[in-house]
Formats: C-alpha cells, sequence, structure tokens
C-alpha cells in the first residue's frame, strides 16, 4: 500500500460515517460476491472497508469512486457495515484535497453546472421549462394539488424530455391540477453528495426546500428516484417533512381510483427493471408491476435478477458523470438479461437507467431487438 493515512481527514471522516459500525467488519467477504462490479472486473469493498478500519486508504486510486451506491452490499452485510457512508466518506476527504482520477474528472464539470446552472448537464437555467413551452404547463401555484417536481435530466436531455412530455400528458389526463417550477427548480442534489461534494447538495437542498416553503408545496410528485429518496430520506435531515409520491406510485393510485383509462393495447412481452434507488433503497417494487398489468395485451417476464437482487444500471453514486469503460458497464449486462428473458421492451423509470440503457442499445447493436422505455411512456401510449 503506498499511502499511509496522509490525510488526517480520513480518519475523522470515517469515524463520523458510523466508523463503529464498519469496525464490526469481519472480513468474510460476501459484499465483493454480491457486489456487481465483479461481474466486469476486480473491485473488493472488503478491502476499501479493511483499510479504512485503520485509517489507511488511497484517496489518489480509482477505487473509491467505483461504488454505484446500488444498496446490495449493505443490504447482505452479517455485520451491518455501512460500506455506502464509508464510500462517500472517503470522497468527501478526496474532493477536499481535489484530488480526481482522469476517469473521475467530468463529475467536476457537472458539480460546476451544478453551482453556476443549478443543474449537471450545464443547461442555461432560465431554459429549464423549455420542454413544457407548447404544452401548456401552468407554474406551480399554492393550493395546487401536486407540485410536479421534473427533475435535471426530464429538464434538459433530449431523451429524457420525451418522459416529462409523457408525464405531463398523463397528469392532464388524468384531470389533475398540477404546477412545476420551471427555473425555480434545482437539481436534488442527491447525485453529488454521494460524490463526496457535501456543501453543493446543502445549497442545492436548502434553496429547493426554501423555495417549496415560499411556493406553499405540500405534495410532490418526481419522476427520478434519486429525486425521490433524497426528498423522502434526505431533506428531512433540515428539519422539513413533504409528502412525496412516486409517479409509478402516483399513477397506479389514479388507475385504481377511476381518474385514468388505459384503453389501448400493447401485445408485447415487456419486463421492468428495478432503479437501485426506488427498490432497494425504497422497497417499491410492486406498484410499478402492478401497472404493466394492467396494461392490455401486455406480458409481464422477469429477468434473471429482479426485485431486491435487480442489477444495478451502474448510473448511482455519481457514476452517471464518471467515465465507465465499455467493457466495464452493468447497463450491458442487463440488457442481455432482458434480451434472455425474451422481452421486446425494457421498462424502466429511472433517467440515469434510461441514459445507460440507451447507450448500451446501441453498442450491443440491440435496435431491432429491444426497446427502451420509461413507465410513462408505456403508459402515454395507452391513453
Ligand atoms: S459483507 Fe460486511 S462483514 Fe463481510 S466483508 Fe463486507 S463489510 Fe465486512
Ligand atoms: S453498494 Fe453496490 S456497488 Fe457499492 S460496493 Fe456495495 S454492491 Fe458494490
Amino acid at each position: 500500500m503506498e499511502t499511509v493515512a496522509p490525510f488526517i481527514e480520513v480518519i475523522d471522516e470515517i469515524k463520523e460515517a458510523g466508523g463503529e459500525v464498519f469496525k464490526l467488519c469481519f472480513q468474510c467477504g460476501l459484499c465483493d460476491t454480491v457486489c456487481p462490479w465483479n461481474k466486469v472486473r476486480a473491485f473488493s469493498m472488503r478491502k476499501i472497508i479493511r483499510e479504512a478500519a485503520f485509517g489507511l486508504t488511497e484517496i489518489e486510486g480509482e477505487d473509491i469512486w467505483r461504488c454505484t451506491t446500488c444498496g446490495t452490499c449493505p443490504a447482505q452485510c452479517p455485520r451491518g457495515v455501512k460500506q455506502i457512508d464509508v464510500s462517500v466518506s472517503l470522497r468527501r476527504v478526496a474532493t477536499a484535497y481535489e484530488i480526481f482520477p482522469t476517469s473521475v474528472r467530468s463529475a467536476r464539470t457537472a458539480r460546476a453546472s451544478l453551482i453556476s446552472e443549478g443543474n449537471p448537464l450545464q443547461g442555461d437555467r432560465k431554459k429549464r421549462a423549455d420542454w413544457a413551452k407548447d404544452l401548456s404547463v401552468k407554474t406551480y401555484a399554492e393550493g395546487m394539488e401536486v407540485l410536479y417536481f421534473v427533475g435535471c435530466y426530464l429538464s434538459y436531455d433530449p431523451r429524457m424530455k420525451k418522459v416529462a412530455t409523457a408525464t405531463a400528458n398523463i397528469l392532464k389526463k388524468a384531470g389533475v391540477e398540477f404546477g412545476i417550477l420551471g427555473n425555480q427548480e434545482n437539481c436534488c442534489g442527491e447525485s453529488i453528495r454521494k460524490t463526496g461534494s457535501e456543501e453543493v447538495f446543502k445549497r442545492l437542498a436548502r434553496e429547493n426546500i426554501k423555495t417549496f416553503i415560499d411556493n406553499g408545496v405540500k405534495k410532490i410528485i418526481v419522476s427520478s428516484p434519486h429525486c425521490y429518496h433524497t426528498f423522502k430520506n434526505e431533506y428531512p435531515e433540515f428539519m422539513v417533512n413533504f409528502e412525496v409520491v412516486y409517479i409509478s406510485q402516483y399513477i397506479s393510485e389514479l388507475i385504481n381510483e377511476g381518474r385514468l383509462e388505459l384503453t389501448g393495447e400493447l401485445a408485447k412481452k415487456a419486463t421492468y427493471h428495478d432503479p437501485c434507488y426506488l427498490g432497494r433503497h425504497n422497497g417499491l417494487y410492486d406498484e410499478p408491476r402492478d401497472v404493466l398489468k394492467k396494461i392490455p395485451g401486455l406480458k409481464l417476464v422477469e429477468m434473471e435478477d429482479f426485485g431486491k437482487n435487480s442489477l444495478c444500471c451502474g448510473g448511482g453514486g455519481g457514476r452517471i458523470w464518471m467515465d465507465t469503460p465499455k467493457e466495464e458497464r452493468f447497463s450491458d449486462l442487463r440488457l442481455e438479461q432482458a434480451n434472455e428473458a425474451g422481452a421486446e421492451v425494457l421498462v424502466t423509470s429511472c433517467p440515469y437507467c434510461i441514459t445507460n440503457f440507451e447507450e448500451s442499445r446501441l453498442n450491443l447493436e440491440y435496435d431491432d431487438v429491444l426497446e427502451i422505455k420509461d413507465i410513462t411512456e408505456v403508459v402515454n401510449e395507452m391513453l
């Protein structure tokens, strides 16, 4: 090991991240067995925990940036070690010293864009609501039924804007009185926090919370599992609590209440990919499947890894902004699983998953084999 705790903060940060808990690690190696990285290359969370327990960690290397925070190993560790917290704390130290290996440097660009424009995609803040220009979507006003928090990728990314449009159309068809915040909306901050930029996260969160309070927001509908997770589980650290509902939960409610009717037909085999931050991190497995099962003609099939064993797409923990060599992409494996399950459509509900899956679809030349759809796109086509 070349680096022997040159950064005194490593030890303090690790203690803060639950040092006493991860000292319980008895090096069983189960985390390495279940980690998706070991399907594509060697990576040892066990080793990271071991080194961290002694305050010895190689901060300069790539390994502290690998964890996608998928939640698989923390759910299975027999000693309750918080592997994700350890990873994030190590990234905080590296970030404090501005030490970024080459593959991680693009995350710095995302951070700069978050600071200047409130989104990681270098989109102009003033253009955040441009996707909705021709859709007569209202700006949120106090007393409306729900706030639709669109999120960064759905606001700026050309592929994901289609999902925002489908969502707005569904809400309108169901007669939901909703509004958006437009250029008052900021990134939720979830992923930048996981890259170790705690201050940027806090700034984004405080600005969003102030906007929610100033606008009298009570109920928030979200399209990204990352927004869902941070609003529900992390914003309460700021002593606030908003009702947060995921779009697939909300669609399920609208159908059950008779506000939304699915009249179309989709005579295809489809499979559903559980995004890590909806499934493992928040236990939402059934609602999206319930919605898909209500679509006339659709046959739902499961992939080899599903539900709590769902295979991560590779985009969490800020990895969506980092460079991953083609042969190391989990999303390629996921598309192969969908294909092996006989699916013609791979349905999911996360902007990172869709971005990675669309790229893998090109890499694998699956254009004629598999469609990638957000659940809102499937539902919108049935109205
Ligand atoms: S699964 Fe838990 S106890 Fe086993 S090596 Fe990993 S962190 Fe340690
Ligand atoms: S949280 Fe997921 S990606 Fe991170 S070390 Fe554990 S299994 Fe691997």
